[in-house]
């Protein structure tokens, strides 16, 4: 036999035996099984069905078994006017609310059993984000009711919470200042005892 035929004739066994292994291989078999199994993606925060645009950046796919997937939306995720003094979905009277991105605390979170307050994430209208303790027994709104807000001297006491406000703010601000620029940030150090930046590596 000569080189050529032989290349030839290798050429057609290969040939046939490809054609028969992709005849036995019905497509069929790549598919997922069809077992009740459903794919959603839902928000990792509350576990229930996303919010766009509150939910986004805690998206998760999780696989249901047929007949689970959750129907509810989110329930963490809050967008809407929120006090900047308590943290809480506003009072219609509150003379705090902003309006942003709330992160709720599901009402079973252990932090809301074991300690007297909670922290919560409030995304300001400027895109920063703060961290803001919030009593255990939080309500769905905050204090500033129509009572709260027509009592006497209550002048006083909301300008006493704005201050405490814009401190809280002033604080993170620099807090944050400080952490994503440890060297020439124009905050002050934070006041530990640790002398000077140490460099890991
Ligand atoms: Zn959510
Ligand atoms: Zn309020």
């Amino acid at each position: 036999m000569r080189k050529g035929e032989e290349r030839s004739l290798a050429k057609k066994l290969w040939r046939a035996t490809m054609a028969r292994i992709h005849e036995e291989l019905p497509s069929a078999s790549f598919q997922m099984p069809s077992s009740g199994i459903v794919q959603a993606t839902v928000c990792a925060r509350s576990g229930k069905l996303p919010i766009a645009g509150l939910c986004d950046g805690v998206l998760k796919s999780e696989y249901f078994a047929e007949g689970t997937v959750p129907t509810e939306s989110c329930d963490v995720h809050y967008q809407g006017m929120i006090c900047q003094y308590t943290n809480l979905p506003a009072s219609e009277p509150c003379p705090f609310k902003v309006g942003g991105v709330l992160e709720l605390m599901p009402i079973e979170h252990p932090a809301l059993q074991q300690s007297a307050s909670v922290t919560q994430q409030i995304t300001n209208p400027d895109g920063t984000v703060s961290n803001i303790a919030v009593p255990q027994n939080q309500t769905n709104t905050c204090p500033h009711t129509i009572e709260f807000m027509t009592q006497p001297g209550v002048e006083g006491i909301v300008e006493q919470q704005r201050l405490e406000i814009e401190a809280a703010i002033q604080a993170q601000a620099a807090a944050q200042a400080a952490a994503s620029q440890p060297e020439g940030a124009p905050a002050p150090p934070p006041p530990t005892t640790a002398t000077g930046q140490r460099s890991k590596n």
